[in-house]
């Protein structure tokens, strides 16, 4: 930790319904910076648009920045309940001459944003140098946009310059007098103290803009860092097409969030070629500075990568609950208690075999099935009277193995295959068949040791035995 307690970074979502993957992956570099410099990690939504800001939407994001672990310093903060200072700024650039009322109808603008534009020049005002109002006619609140070309030095894109002629007399307040988005921004962000600003590099022409607006205002520029947005595998910008887009569909799918913030760190940032980290690592690791410069594509297969090592890291019980939580209401299995008997020792099996908690669901299946149960085609295969016999003698040597262990049933397993004269196949496929019913699960001797013996012998009875 650099231990710079006036470094603030903020995470400022427009509520859409969900947390946004990519928005998810703005607030974590937010988190990261802040956490890593001692600073403070801060949250404002951008609730204006009060059609779309219902309190759903806004839980939705708070729901989904708490899970992934993105804990903010002090309340969310209302970016509407803002509006009055936002119009006392505008009111403060009227006064110093920064800005003007402008009232133009939307006819007027209209024609003049074409002629500008048949000129190759940004949109400016008639009303920027003063005139007299005419009566009753409604104005808007016009940034007077200044002469000189604007230059952001951006953390990730360098410097990025704009010709004065490219910066419209931007609106700051609407003809309802509500204020527009940069401005509000550049209030808000100054107003909570936000000394860096990463997000995506969709808003760096609006970087310009609220550069600006804090150059006309007096204040000091934050810092900008605009990241590439994120794209699909394909390299097209994600949309939907590309797969779950919000953070609760991974979590939905099973993904842990310690795997999801370690996946998302690196969509965008690298430090070196380490791929795995534990949180204190990554809040040790992070820096500006490896902010990459070209855009990241999603990858499936590496996510999943990463979520496995953070499942193999996972605390059992925790992963337990998780599992157990997933479970709930699910149809044709065992009972809580019995369920939760044989899953405790099986964790470590099921951990390594599962790359998301949806796999372990699959993974934990042969376990919990109710009995008796119907065997799929390719296992039901392996049942027929000749292996069915040889289960009845397997059955029997089973009954009386003294050494229920993984290593005493692997032993007799291997010793009953001898003494039928057959490969151990012979043995081990047909046995499969009757215990799993064709669900995936580890080596016979470890599946018979975790369904204990009771269970399975009255697995091998429900298939050998029937009624
Ligand atoms: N509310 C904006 C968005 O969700 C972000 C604004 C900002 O980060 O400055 O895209």
């Amino acid at each position: 930790m650099q231990n710079r307690p006036g470094i603030i970074t903020r995470f400022a979502p427009s509520p859409t319904g969900f947390l946004h993957i990519g928005g998810a992956r703005t607030a974590l570099f937010n988190y990261l910076f802040a956490r890593k410099m001692g600073g403070q990690f801060k949250l404002r939504i951008e609730d204006t648009d009060r059609e779309r800001s219902t309190t759903e939407a806004v839980d939705a994001i708070l729901d989904g920045l708490r899970w992934l672990g993105l804990d903010w310093d002090g309340n969310a903060i209302s970016q509407f309940a803002q509006a009055d200072r936002h119009r006392e700024v505008a009111q403060e650039l009227i006064d110093q001459g920064k800005a003007f009322r402008c009232y133009c109808t939307p006819e007027e603008v209209e024609a003049l944003r074409a002629e500008a534009f048949a000129q190759g020049r940004a949109l400016r005002s008639p009303w920027r140098d003063g005139g007299t109002p005419p009566e009753d006619r409604r104005f808007t609140v016009r940034f007077r946009a200044p002469d000189s070309d604007v230059v952001l030095s951006d953390a990730v894109q360098g410097e990025v310059r704009w010709a004065a002629k490219e910066f419209d007399d931007l609106i700051l307040l609407r003809a309802d007098g509500n204020p527009t988005y940069n401005l509000a921004v550049v209030v808000d962000d100054h107003d909570m103290g936000v000394t860096h600003i990463i997000r995506g590099d969709d808003h760096l022409v609006n970087g310009g803009r609220q550069a600006q607006l804090y150059d006309a205002l007096g204040w000091d520029r934050p810092v900008f860092a605009h990241i590439p947005l994120i794209h699909g595998p394909d390299g097209k910008k994600l949309s939907k097409r590309h797969g779950a887009l919000g953070a609760e569909a991974y979590r939905d799918m099973g993904y842990l969030p310690e795997g999801l913030r370690n996946y998302l760190a690196r969509l965008g940032w690298s430090h070196g070629d380490q791929e795995l980290f534990s949180d204190s690592e990554l809040v040790e690791a992070f820096s500006l500075d490896g902010l990459n410069k070209a855009p990241a594509r999603l990858d499936f297969d590496k996510m999943a990568f990463v979520n496995h090592h953070h499942m193999r890291l996972a605390d059992n019980d925790r992963l337990l609950t998780l599992l157990t939580a997933r479970l709930e209401g699910q149809d044709g299995l065992v009972d809580g208690a019995v369920a939760n008997a044989r899953l405790t020792p099986a964790m470590d099996m099921l951990k390594e075999r599962s790359k998301t908690l949806a796999e372990m669901e699959v993974q934990a299946y042969f376990l919990l099935r109710q009995r008796p149960f119907e065997l799929d085609d390719a296992a039901a295969k392996h049942v027929v009277p000749e292996t069915i016999e040889r289960l009845a003698r397997l059955r029997t040597v089973l009954a009386g193995l003294g050494d229920w262990t993984a290593e005493g049933i692997g032993e007799a397993l291997k010793a009953f295959a001898e003494s039928e004269s057959v490969g151990f196949g012979k043995v081990g496929q047909p046995l499969r068949a009757v215990m799993t019913g064709g669900a995936p699960a580890p080596d016979m001797s470890l599946v018979l040791a975790l369904l204990g013996r009771d269970e399975t012998l009255a697995r091998l009875d429900d298939q050998t035995r029937p009624a």
